[in-house]
């Protein structure tokens, strides 16, 4: 079982790097504005760090984010490094290419898919709708999902002037996915948010748990967020709280070892601003 608490995760030092480079103080629009724990950025009072699941995936995640994306206080690509070990962030600009993304695409242990709507592709080849078994032999690649994180306009910017993403393919999702995925969550329009993305990736390379961890963990996330913003306590046997725990209950069953402390979730994805 890795340890992958303790440590900043990517997206929290992209956070730090990205503060330490701006001129004045970010307020979050609409945030609150009290101490936050830097770990999952919420108020003391309604920290869930104890939530923060800790398991094993063979796939990973990079995400590519827009300039401003890592300091929103709603921001999911922070929930996926929370969840997926392997997750990578970087910023995205115009005029280069970080190395350190260049080197991770280039590393022959990855495969790396970028997601994005295969109708705005070209040449349609490059498009695919599966992956390959992340339960591969030895030999093959780990799948690298390569996730733009940002606005929709941003991130259709940042596909297209991106030519280092040219040589990969681009998987995506089809609306068949989608809609049973939307099937199993409260009311919401078609927008995906970053985590929710990652889930359905992760279920597409067979990583079941790690894409229903997402989800549960969104969830909670989105109850804990609304609830301090609102100045009420947290319900910990919130319909979130209660999925998390199911899903790792469901795996120590399996598996033997229980990864989660029994702490205890509900608000749909939508509900949070900003979180599209
Ligand atoms: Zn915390």
């Amino acid at each position: 079982m890795p340890e992958n608490r303790g440590m900043p995760h990517a997206v929290s030092r992209l956070r730090a790097e990205r503060l330490a480079r701006s001129a004045k103080p970010f307020l979050a629009r609409g945030g609150f504005k009290r101490e936050r724990c830097p770990d999952c950025r919420l108020v003391p009072s309604h920290c869930m760090c104890a939530l923060r699941p800790s398991l094993t995936t063979r796939a990973g995640v990079c995400l590519i984010m827009a300039d401003i994306e890592p300091l929103k206080p709603t921001n999911t690509g922070w929930l996926v490094a929370d969840v997926v070990p392997d997750t990578f962030a970087f910023g995205w600009k115009r005029t280069e290419a970080d190395p350190g993304l260049l080197a991770l695409l280039a590393d022959p242990q990855w495969q790396p898919y970028v997601v994005f709507p295969g109708q705005y592709v070209a040449p349609p080849e490059r498009v695919v709708q599966s992956v390959q078994p992340s339960t591969g032999g030895a030999a093959a690649r780990r799948p690298l999902f390569v996730l733009l994180d940002a606005t929709w306009t941003e991130a259709r910017k940042m596909f297209r002037r991106s030519p280092y993403l040219d040589p990969f393919p681009v998987l995506s999702l089809e609306p068949e996915q989608m809609s049973q995925y939307k099937l199993r969550r409260s009311g919401r329009d078609d927008h995906f948010c970053t985590s929710e993305v990652a889930a359905l990736c992760m279920s597409l390379a067979g990583e079941h748990l790690a894409g229903q961890a997402l989800e549960a963990y969104l969830a909670a996330f989105t109850h804990h967020y609304l609830q301090a913003k609102n100045q009420q306590p947290v319900d910990w046997q919130s319909a979130g709280h209660r999925r998390l725990r199911e899903v790792f209950d469901g795996a120590s069953s399996r598996s033997g070892d229980a990864p989660l402390p029994s702490a205890a979730m509900a608000a749909p994805c939508g509900a949070v601003d900003g979180c599209a």
